[in-house]
């Protein structure tokens, strides 16, 4: 049974070293949050997990990653500065803000139920900053609120480095800044957090057909990370809920505890973006509506034969510029780490009554891999042993394996439980004689006898699976 509430899950975060406050001791930042020694690794687990899969799995994708402050006219031709806006209200009485198009009654304070609120008024989500020594106009640039346009802005350079033909995606993991008018349900939605992007690129045409495919593929990467389909609802937005640059999107909205909320939107952004920033637009049949251009100095296009079965039968014909369509799967590493936390979250009732707190999580994904536990920790023989039996695991390189010498293993099991550990290594009196281990597995409970000489190839299995 996944969490059904986030704030025994929030405690547990804070308390177990997964997730804090940012600048808890001033008081915090809302919207901001710093990743602790476990939700660290969570972190970077899911990261390699969605690169391995996007990118080192497939052979129609380059990598990417993109300087985090972005040049204003990257912004204005992207068309963030004009319209990356949230609708603001401010209640009169409580002086609460709120963002109109997420309130049940836009005309009632969530807050204190008023009716004296401001008209609506479009709030720019961008951070801007002054970039160099000298202010004014001029030395502005913005934090980006996503790592997309980075990835338009250097489509040429990647075309001409990597010789790739259509399809083929870039794909790029960072952090992307909004100036949320209201931050809130713990890391779902914050000032400062991480995108996991692709943006494919396709022959018009056959966008559709790419989108469709893109869905799928997707929905088999949440499920190898532990989020099941039967837990996602995907969402083809409605057509008058659509971006202005879409010509469909399918939002995929995870089934939080707070409701089911958004943790990937995948989007088909037609010729809009590179349609946008290429030089010399009027010659290129752009079916999107661009702002005129005026800076780009980079035709964003590719050549291909106008007649494209004579081309494959050999026959040299004419070619014609073409700028493609984007796929574009964009989903948040905070909204996918809260999403497996809650999936992960299981509290079961034991036979005896207890109840144990576990997180069920993928062993791919898990902050630590195993903990090796000596049964005393005033026995120097069985800590010595527990730690070459950790060194020996250390060094297969499956990820963090510590050492738990509080020599309390029913309570190093629970915390291990707790942390989403799948492995727990006793080193008892008896492995000094036989050579043997206990070795604990985290859903099942179960506890096997392992010889020594066999331990590495069980966690190697348990972990890669
Ligand atoms: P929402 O409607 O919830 O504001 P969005 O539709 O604006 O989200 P996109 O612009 O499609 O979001 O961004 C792609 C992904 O980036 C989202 O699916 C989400 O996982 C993540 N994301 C966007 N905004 C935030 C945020 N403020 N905090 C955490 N993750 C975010």
């Amino acid at each position: 049974m996944p969490a059904t509430e986030m704030q025994p899950l929030v405690s547990l975060c804070q308390r177990r070293g997964f997730i804090f406050q940012s600048a808890e001791i001033y008081g915090g930042m809302k919207g901001l949050y710093d990743f602790g020694p476990l939700g660290v690794e969570l972190k970077n687990n899911l990261k390699a997990a969605w690169w391995r899969a996007m990118v080192h799995g497939r052979d129609d994708m380059e990598g990417l990653d993109g300087a985090i402050i972005g040049h204003p006219l990257m912004f204005k031709y992207s068309g963030h500065v004009d319209t990356f806006n949230d609708p603001l209200t401010e209640c009169l009485d409580c002086k609460a803000r709120m963002r109109t198009d997420k309130m049940a009654d836009p005309t009632v304070c969530e807050n204190c139920g008023s009716k004296n609120l401001l008209p609506p008024r479009a709030f720019n989500m961008m951070f801007k900053l002054q970039y160099g020594p000298m202010e004014g106009s001029g030395s502005e640039a913005y934090l980006r609120p996503e790592t997309a346009q980075h990835i338009f802005t250097n489509f040429k350079n990647v075309l001409d480095a990597t010789s790739r033909k259509l399809p083929f995606g870039i794909a790029q993991m960072g952090k992307a800044y909004r100036n949320e008018i209201i931050a809130r349900n713990f890391i779902f939605r914050v000032r400062e957090f991480e995108q996991m992007e692709i943006e494919f690129f396709v022959l018009p045409g056959e966008d559709e057909a790419w989108h469709d495919k893109w869905l799928e593929t997707r929905l088999q990467w949440w499920e190898s990370i532990g989020v099941p389909r039967s837990r996602i609802q995907v969402k083809d937005v409605a057509k008058d809920d659509l971006a202005h640059y879409s010509k469909r999107t399918f939002d995929l909205e995870y089934a939080f505890p707070h409701g089911y909320d958004e943790i990937e939107g995948i989007a088909n952004r037609t010729d809009y973006d590179l349609g946008n920033h290429t030089k010399h637009q009027e010659e290129l049949n752009l079916t999107a509506k661009v702002h005129k251009n005026t800076h780009s100095n980079a035709r964003l296009a590719v050549q291909i034969d106008e007649d494209p079965e004579a081309a494959a039968k050999g026959i040299n014909g004419p070619k014609k510029w073409v700028v493609p369509f984007v796929i574009e799967p964009s989903a948040g590493v905070e909204r996918a780490c809260l999403a497996v936390l809650c999936e992960a979250y299981t509290e079961e009732t034991l036979p005896n009554g207890e109840t144990r707190t576990l997180l069920k999580l993928k062993p791919h994904l898990a902050p630590i891999k195993a903990a090796v536990l000596p049964l005393a920790k005033n026995k120097p023989e069985l800590v010595a042993k527990a730690q070459e039996v950790k060194n020996m695991l250390q060094r297969l390189g499956l990820g963090r394996v510590l050492l738990d010498a509080s020599g309390n293993v029913g309570k190093a099991y629970r915390k291990h439980d707790e942390v989403g550990t799948p492995l727990c290594i006793t080193v008892d009196f008896d492995t000094l004689s036989d050579g043997q281990v206990t070795v604990r597995d985290r859903d099942s409970m179960a506890q096997i006898r392992l010889p020594l000489a066999d331990l590495a190839a069980h966690v190697r299995g348990a972990i890669e699976g």
